[in-house]
C-alpha cells in the first residue's frame, strides 16, 4: 500500500508523507491543523428557494433515495441528461468527497469523477490513505449541464435536497468539498475558494467537519496550485484523524 501510495505521491508531484508510526522511512511527519476556524452552522444552500417547488420528504434507503434521483425530472438539465449521476462508493463510509456536477464522461458512464479529473482525485485520496472504494463520492447536482456550465441557482435549489438526503443517509464524520462551486453551496457563500480553504468549517445540523480543496479539473489545468492541494489534503486526514482519536485507517475503518 505504501509503495503504491507513494507513487500516486510522485505522480502527483508532492512529497511523500507517512504517517507518525510508521516503521519506516523518514519523511516529515504530518503537520497539526494549522487554523480551525469552525464556521456557525450553514443553511442547506445559498440558492434562493423557488417557491412552486416543494422538495420532497427524505427517503430513509438508498435503494428509495437512487430511485427517486433517477426518476427526477425537478429541473430542466433533465432534458439533456443521458443519466443521472447518483454518486458511488461505500455507504458505510466515514469521508464523503463532494465535487460540483456530471461532466461529459460521467454523463456517460452514470458515475462521479471518472476521466481525467477522476484519476487525479483518486491519487489525491489515496495520498492520503484512501483508496477509492472506502469513500463515498457524489456531486452537488446529480445531472450534468450543457457544455460544463456552472449549475443554475434553480438547479441547485432543486437538486440539493437528494445531496442533504445522502448526507444523512451516510452520516460521515468529515466532507471534503473539491472546488468552488462545491465549496460555496454547502458553505452558503460566495466567497472565493482561496478564502475558504485552509480553515475549518462545518456542514448541517450535525455539525459535519468540512474541508475545502481545489477541484482536481482546475489542478490539471493548473498543477502549480497542486503544492496547496496537498496541504489541504493534509489538513483533511488531520482533522480526521483529530475527530476520531487518533484513528489512522482509511475512511471505512
Ligand atoms: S439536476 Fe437534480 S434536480 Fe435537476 S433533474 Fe437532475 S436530479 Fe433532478
Amino acid at each position: 500500500m505504501t509503495t503504491l501510495r507513494n507513487a500516486y505521491l510522485d505522480a502527483l508531484g508532492i512529497d511523500r508523507w507517512v504517517p507518525r508510526n510508521a516503521p519506516v522511512e523518514t519523511a516529515p511527519e504530518i503537520e497539526p491543523p494549522r487554523v480551525i476556524e469552525t464556521a456557525p452552522a450553514m443553511p442547506a444552500a445559498r440558492a434562493p428557494q423557488v417557491p412552486s417547488f416543494v422538495p420532497p420528504p427524505p427517503v430513509a434507503t438508498w435503494d428509495e433515495l437512487r430511485g427517486r434521483v433517477a426518476a427526477c425530472t425537478a429541473c430542466d438539465l433533465c432534458k439533456t441528461r443521458t443519466q443521472t449521476v447518483f454518486g458511488v462508493g461505500n455507504t458505510s463510509a466515514e469521508w464523503l468527497v463532494i465535487g460540483e456536477a456530471p461532466g461529459a464522461d460521467e454523463d456517460r458512464q452514470g458515475e462521479p469523477f471518472v476521466g481525467r479529473a477522476g484519476q487525479l482525485l483518486n491519487a489525491m485520496l489515496l495520498a492520503i490513505g484512501l483508496p477509492r472504494e472506502t469513500v463515498f463520492i457524489a456531486n452537488i447536482l446529480k445531472c450534468r449541464p450543457p457544455g460544463n456550465r456552472d449549475p443554475k441557482p434553480e438547479e441547485v435549489s432543486r437538486c440539493l435536497p437528494f445531496l442533504s438526503n445522502q448526507i444523512a443517509l451516510l452520516r460521515p464524520k468529515i466532507i471534503l468539498a473539491v472546488g468552488r462551486i462545491a465549496a460555496q453551496n454547502l458553505l452558503a457563500t460566495d466567497a472565493p475558494l482561496a478564502r475558504l480553504r485552509g480553515k475549518l468549517h462545518t456542514f448541517g445540523e450535525a455539525n459535519t467537519p468540512l474541508v475545502i480543496t481545489y477541484h482536481p479539473a482546475y489542478l490539471l489545468r493548473t498543477p502549480a496550485d497542486k503544492r496547496k492541494a496537498w496541504e489541504d489534503l493534509k489538513f483533511a486526514r488531520a482533522t480526521y484523524a483529530r475527530i476520531t482519536g487518533g484513528a489512522n485507517a482509511p475512511g471505512n475503518g
